[in-house]
């Protein structure tokens, strides 16, 4: 089933994609396997997804620490957002962290990264959305990053963002093309902007990562 579904998706990307005149592998797609059992993360692995997303430290621990005890080769992405204390366990645990948003959390995942004795790569989070509680002012975000460019142990990637919640589709764009025009100021190539409900308007806008939790996985099980 999964395997179907990322096949039809990765079709539809490729011809919004081409519409856009960009290359298939201008996108990589993240699985957001929040809420999912980790039985349907084997099916995603087995079908070919390599990079995935999680929200929640101790679940994302849960899933897939013994996965990477088996030797499966992923990428692991924590786009939930970032508690100070649980900064330095998730720098230990993820590939790339998304949602660094403010100093203090910038520094408790420097903190992390140092004792983990690792570069942790990371991506600012663009607040882009009166709907959306976190992540950093692009008027601000110079700053942040500058912050960042500062800590050995982090390497800044890019910019993430999450659009707002309306059905306003130009309202979308126009936050979007907000999050890619901050990108180079912030540095770094990586434009994780789009989800299942929105992915397209992202790839018009310039998405290089696309975090895709429902239209891959199905609806999340509910608690
Ligand atoms: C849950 C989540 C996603 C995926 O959402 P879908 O609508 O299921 O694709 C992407 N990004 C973030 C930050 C999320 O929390």
């Amino acid at each position: 089933m999964f395997a179907e579904r990322l096949a039809a998706f990765h079709g539809e990307l490729e011809r919004e994609l081409a519409a856009c005149g960009r290359s298939p592998e201008s996108v990589t797609i993240l699985g957001v396997s929040k809420k999912q059992p980790l039985a349907a993360i084997r099916e995603a692995y087995a079908a070919g997804l390599r990079s995935f997303g999680e929200n929640y430290l101790q679940e994302a621990a849960e899933k897939f620490a013994p996965l990477r005890e088996e030797g499966l080769a992923f990428a692991l992405h924590f786009i939930g957002h970032l508690q100070s204390n649980k900064a330095a366990k998730i720098a230990a645990l993820a590939d790339c962290v998304q949602s660094v948003d403010r100093e203090e959390a910038a520094s408790a995942l420097e903190r992390g990264a140092e004792r983990a004795e690792r570069l942790l790569p990371v991506l600012l989070q663009l607040n882009i959305s009166p709907s959306e509680r976190f992540g950093c002012l692009p008027a601000e975000a110079p700053r942040l990053a500058e912050r960042l460019h500062a800590c050995s142990h982090l390497r800044l990637d890019g910019v993430m963002a999450v659009a707002p919640i309306t059905t306003d589709r130009s309202e979308i764009s126009a936050a979007f093309e907000l999050a890619a025009k901050t990108l180079p100021l912030v540095g770094g190539t990586t434009l994780s902007i789009g989800m299942s409900g929105d992915w397209r308007e992202a790839v018009r806008a310039g998405s290089t990562m696309l975090r895709i939790g429902s239209a891959l996985f199905g609806a999340r099980p509910s608690a």
